[in-house]
């Protein structure tokens, strides 16, 4: 281990001292090496890329496209999502001046906080909330201001929204994740125009993270941009919707003049993003079979969240039904007397069973447990009955 001075003395930009790791990925790590630990933790489809996207990514290879693209991404993909954000959620965004491609859903976010932010400037995130957005936040130098939605089933209002509005100074963006990690709970297009009805009146931007988009099982998926399109950047990808995290292909689509300043910020930092990954997503966001690979997936998440509501429920835990993307919140029974974080780690000790405390979700998520359903429905089976067996033991007590 080489040992440096450096930390000491002070090496780090100051935005640094207020960021922590992720803390799905810390209490991952933890309970990784547990012999048998069966894991509900993260966030990641566990079905394989479809052939055809595969073949897409190798063809790529064998063509020698080996070159720098251009920062925003190939036109063939800009087009193909254009295409794919109209056909599915009715969105009309130019592919030359509207439409960036981004390593990821997450590169796209950092990009553009990278983008906006100036020192005062605050993000508001209603949470529970993916932890990322918090942490990006203070590294680009803003201040994420929390707010807690867990009293209105984990859904911001317009009374709340403007109450906040109403006490702050320089909020220069909202964050809005629908469907959400972590509740799986999605916005009706009502709620999202009564939201877009207090914005329009601010010079506010809406950051909608769609990445769940194509997973929203109780009706159809409704786009911030549809209502607000001028005030919205949309976040979507490839990584959800067709099992492809590793492939780091997402998109932010948006106003143009917004566009082409986080399109520079966005060449400075990735140069292009890959080739061989670019012509897969082309393929994932463009083909007629792709569209039936999704549904196919939704309709398997689907059976798995049936299953985890009636057995979760059964077991004494509340939630808000998922709706969307592939996460159940579940309150712990007040009869198991535990927080969250000490429940978690009784679980795997007792049961090798691995769920993400809330709290790491931010105010609102203390109290409850994240389960990814990302998994096989034997897997779940399997989680059942361990926490089936973990909550008997507790109550025999
Ligand atoms: N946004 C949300 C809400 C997520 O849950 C995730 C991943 O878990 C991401 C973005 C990151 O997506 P990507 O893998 O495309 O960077």
């Amino acid at each position: 281990m080489i040992k440096s001075k450096l930390e000491q003395v002070g090496i780090f930009n100051d935005n640094l001292n207020k960021v922590k790791p992720s803390p799905i990925h810390s209490f991952d790590e933890k309970v990784s090496d547990i012999p048998n630990i069966l894991k509900l933790t993260i966030g990641e489809p566990d079905f394989s890329v479809p052939q055809h996207i595969k073949d897409a990514a190798l063809a790529a290879i064998s063509a020698d496209d080996s070159h720098y693209s251009v920062s925003a991404g190939k036109k063939t993909l800009r087009q193909a999502a254009s295409d794919f954000l109209n056909d599915r959620y009715g969105l009309d965004y130019d592919p030359a001046e509207e439409i960036i491609t981004t390593v990821g859903a997450t590169e796209g976010l950092y990009t553009l906080l990278a983008a906006i932010l100036n020192p005062d400037d605050k993000i508001l995130i209603p949470t529970p909330a993916y932890p990322v957005y918090a942490e990006m936040t203070r590294i680009n130098g803003g201040h994420p201001v929390f707010i807690d939605v867990s009293e209105d089933k984990f859904v911001l209002t317009p009374d709340h929204l403007r109450e906040i509005i109403a006490t702050e100074d320089h909020i220069k963006a909202i964050i809005i994740t629908n469907p959400s990690n972590p509740t799986g709970v999605t916005y009706t297009a009502e709620q999202l125009k009564d939201l877009a009805d207090v914005v329009r009146e601010t010079n506010i931007l809406i950051i909608s993270d769609e990445i769940y988009s194509e997973l929203s099982y109780d009706a159809p998926h409704v786009s911030m941009a549809s209502i607000l399109p001028e005030q919205t950047i949309v976040i979507n990808g490839v990584s959800k919707s067709h099992a492809m995290t590793g492939y780091r292909i997402g998109i932010l689509a948006g106003p143009a003049a917004l566009m082409k300043k986080i399109n520079m910020v966005h060449g400075f930092v990735i140069m292009t993003p890959s080739n061989p990954a670019m012509a897969a997503a082309t393929e994932a966001f463009k083909s007629a079979e792709s569209k039936d690979d999704t549904l196919w997936m939704k309709e398997q998440y689907k059976k798995r969240r049936d299953y985890l509501v009636e057995k979760m429920t059964k077991l004494g835990f509340e939630m808000a039904t998922p709706s969307g993307a592939f996460y159940m919140f579940a309150k712990i029974p007040v009869d198991l007397n535990q927080n969250d974080v000490e429940f978690a780690y009784d679980l795997v000790d007792r049961q090798q069973l691995a769920v993400v405390p809330g709290s790491g979700f931010g105010p609102g998520g203390a109290g409850y447990v994240r389960i990814s359903y990302a998994a096989s429905l034997d897997m779940l089976e399997t989680a059942m009955n361990r926490l089936e067996s973990y909550c008997e033991e507790k109550r025999t007590v």
